[in-house]
């Protein structure tokens, strides 16, 4: 490949399964507002815009006007589903919104969210993120009303329990806690209703959801969102989050919400939203996610040093750990590889095809600064290899005489069944080969990951309460089997080699 082409995609029929990405993929963002006397659709609109990150397959915003509710979702970004004219027509105080990545139930426009269901004290509207591990169970137990299922997602299942629970004669704080009791997994939930606004994290609090306030505190103007940039693009302030096993509930003209714990379950967040998926504006522990990951590149740095003549990072995620990196050796750190800023993540497109096209126009080496160099090039992650190789390879042929690839996350050997898309464990390139085949097959002078206590430690051990399931198995949550071998089949012959 000339050097001044941009990278190629994996070969079709590579070992690595073609027909998935090559990136843990996020699951869905959640964002909620409510403000009394206020017209809040457009708010709704700017927070999923700001965590589009989360999810690109899917965008809906449900609207409350009093007792009323107007939808409105569809596939596509949430510059695609909606224009002024379309939030125009849905007036109220109060806002559901969510962007969908599907990790149950397929790409299509029924399994959409927010899912909105009627009840006897009116109708609500819910959003999820996450994955349940009993979605099986459940659905079996909600057979009864599998006439009306109108999706394929658990998230639906949410919903049908807890419209069970409110037909049962609960109110809405007691039949949440009711429905979230019949749901294992990970669950980040806002839940409109005519009485105001719930926010709830499952026990372990798997998926971040934080709350914040916009204005004047007595004027009661809460948002919910998946992450803080989705109370920063609105003007809304951080308040706190909604802790682990906790339902918040925000009523309409109230000025403090109520809180409650309905499980008391050890704090499990999710690493990889410290490591690669939330953005890194993001404030998680008070900080942004920006610092955090400048400091697992000085872990990095400390624990797998290499003589270089550059380092560069992989925009956009690796960036910030390339530059804790160069800081920490000594070694400039440099732009080695450029991004189309125009186009989003690479995942858009759900079919492999796509998101190879999405690959190709994406990232394009410098000759200029890499010709000559000993590189050092830092990545979040590796999951299969195959976008790995192929930058190996473009590095080269821009002319890099030493390529030394260093991830700033230990070697994922596990898939996740929390709401993000890992793959099977069979496709995991560290569960099936050594960290020397893995050098072999990325073609690279050297490869070295960052230890599990390095990306724990520069959490502040304060923090360190996290899920890292995909590095070492440890899933906190117990799944039953069909879902375990569903994507859990090997004994990591690559970890144990390592050992
Ligand atoms: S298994 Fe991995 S991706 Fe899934 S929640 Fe745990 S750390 Fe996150």
């Amino acid at each position: 490949m000339p050097a001044s082409e941009p990278l190629i995609p994996p070969t079709a029929g590579s070992p690595e399964q073609p027909d998935r990405p090559d990136r843990p993929e996020e699951a869905c963002g959640v964002f909620a507002v409510l403000a009394p006397d206020q017209q809040v659709a457009n708010l709704a609109y700017f927070g999923l815009y700001a965590l589009q990150h989360r999810g690109q397959e899917s965008a809906g915003i449900a609207v409350f006007d009093g007792a009323s509710v107007r939808l409105h979702k569809d596939m596509g970004l949430v510059s695609q589903v909606f224009d002024q004219e379309v939030l125009e027509r849905m007036p109220g105080s109060l806002a559901i919104g969510h962007n969908r990545y599907s990790t149950t139930g397929s790409s299509k426009a029924c399994n959409a969210q927010p899912v909105v269901l009627n009840t006897r004290l009116g109708p609500f509207a819910l959003a999820h993120n996450g994955n349940l591990v009993n979605a099986a169970e459940l659905r079996a137990d909600l057979d009864h009303l599998a006439g009306e299922f109108t999706s394929t997602t658990d998230s639906e299942l949410i919903a049908f329990a807890l419209q069970e629970a409110v037909e049962a004669g609960l109110d809405w704080s007691a039949a949440i806690r009711q429905a979230a009791g019949r749901c294992r997994g990970a669950f980040s939930l806002v839940i409109g209703t005519p009485e105001g606004l719930f926010a709830l994290r499952d026990g372990h609090g798997i998926r971040p959801l934080v709350f914040g306030l916009m204005g004047d505190p007595a004027l009661a103007q809460w948002v919910a969102s998946s992450e803080t940039c989705g109370l920063d693009i609105i003007g809304a302030h951080y308040v706190d989050d909604v802790q682990p096993g906790e339902l918040v509930c925000f009523r309409q003209g109230e000025v403090e919400p109520q809180r409650q714990r309905w499980i008391e379950e050890p704090a499990k967040l999710c690493v990889f939203e410290m490591i690669y998926f939330a953005r890194p504006d993001s404030r998680f522990f008070g900080e942004s996610l920006y610092s955090y990951r400048v400091r697992i590149g000085e872990a990095l740095a400390r624990e797998m040093p290499v003589d270089a003549d550059i380092v560069i990072g992989v925009p956009d995620s690796g960036i910030p750990a390339a530059i804790g990196y160069s800081q920490l050796s000594g070694i400039p750190f440099g732009d080695g590889l450029i991004k189309n800023r125009y186009v989003g993540r690479t995942f858009i497109q759900p079919t492999q095809a796509m998101r190879e096209a999405g690959i190709r126009v994406k990232l394009n080496p410098l000759p200029d600064v890499l010709a000559g160099k000993r590189v050092v090039v830092i990545d979040d992650s590796i999951v299969r290899g195959t976008t790995s190789r192929k930058l190996v390879q473009a590095l080269r042929d821009a002319g890099a005489t030493e390529v030394h690839m260093r991830i700033s996350s230990p070697p994922v050997t596990h898939p996740c069944f929390y709401g993000i898309d890992t793959d099977t464990q069979d496709h995991l390139i560290a569960a099936r080969l050594t960290l020397a085949e893995i050098e072999q097959h990325l073609g690279v002078d050297s490869l070295a990951y960052l230890s599990k206590e390095g990306m724990v430690e520069a959490a502040h051990a304060e923090n360190g309460n996290f899920c890292t399931a995909c590095f070492d198995g440890a899933y906190p949550i117990e799944m039953d089997e069909a879902v375990r071998s569903s994507k859990l089949m090997l004994e990591p012959a690559g970890m144990a080699a390592r050992a």
